[in-house]
């Protein structure tokens, strides 16, 4: 089985105080969900990561980027380099979420060039993918996400592709309070390993971690987890507060635990 694993992306919330606050209170209570069954992470703005890394330091909860550029250094006024993440502490970084793509044109040809940046580092990419309201009603989510999907992994290996986290996440369902059901994320999921069974191979397809993102709140996270190709949750809204993801990820946890028994 995959590991589950559920991220916060606390997109352009939390003072450094502030993400100091939130990170202690994951810290004391989740200490007993086991780093070896389930990944935790938690993706502050670049502002207050070296601040939260100290906090989880030699803990089971990771540190996540939201974004990066994919080169080294150099005259590139306001970005941040892979090297500069990895010095403040991140092991993970969020690539091509749909809000850089809406508001920063954030494209399939850069978030391909910052997955191999992020790779070349040894840092985790979580790539972002999903469809628009009006792709899906107009009956084209499959294609969408198939050119997402091939434009953004475009030569890499498959030990490049196992070794990065893939989040389903429709654009319709992200900060709406409206979710996909659990139907919807699964199918839109399988397809989107099916895809990768074509464009690589059965073992690396199945061995790569699908995250589902949208609206993931404590109310719906045991359903969406009960489906076989959804492997955890990129949270946004509701990672901002700590009971909301300390609920989501203990019924992760649980749910992924009891599938694996049954
Ligand atoms: C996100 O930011 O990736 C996200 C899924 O947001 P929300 O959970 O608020 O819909």
């Amino acid at each position: 089985m995959r590991k589950p694993i559920i991220a916060g992306n606390w997109k352009m919330y939390k003072t450094i105080t502030e993400a100091i606050a939130l990170s202690s209170g994951l810290r004391r209570e989740l200490f007993k969900i086991d780093s070896e069954k389930m990944d935790i992470v938690i993706c502050p703005p670049f502002t207050a990561l070296s601040d939260v890394a100290e906090v989880i330091n030699e803990s089971n909860i990771k540190l996540g980027a939201q974004d990066v550029y994919w080169q080294e250094e150099g005259a590139f006024t306001g970005e941040v380099s892979v090297g500069m993440l990895k010095d403040a502490g991140a092991d993970f970084v969020i690539i091509g979420h749909s809000e850089r793509r809406q508001y920063f044109n954030e494209t399939n040809q850069s978030v391909n060039k910052k997955i191999k940046a992020v790779l070349r580092a040894g840092l985790v990419p979580i790539m972002c993918l999903g469809e628009t309201l009006a792709e899906r009603e107009e009956g084209k989510t499959f294609d969408v996400v198939r050119q997402q999907l091939t434009q953004s992994l475009e030569g890499l290996s498959r030990q490049q592709l196992m070794a990065m986290v893939i989040a389903y996440e429709p654009v319709w369902a992200i900060g709406t309070g409206r979710n996909a059901t659990p139907a919807q994320a699964q199918e839109a999921q399988k397809h989107i390993r099916d895809l990768l069974v074509r464009m690589y191979d059965k073992e690396s397809a199945q061995a790569v971690r699908i995250q589902y993102g949208g609206s993931v709140k404590p109310e719906n996270t045991a359903q969406l987890m009960q489906q076989p190709d959804i492997d955890g949750a990129l949270v946004g809204g509701a990672s901002l507060n700590q009971e909301s993801f300390i609920n989501i990820v203990k019924m992760t946890y649980e749910v992924k635990e009891k599938c694996l028994q049954s």
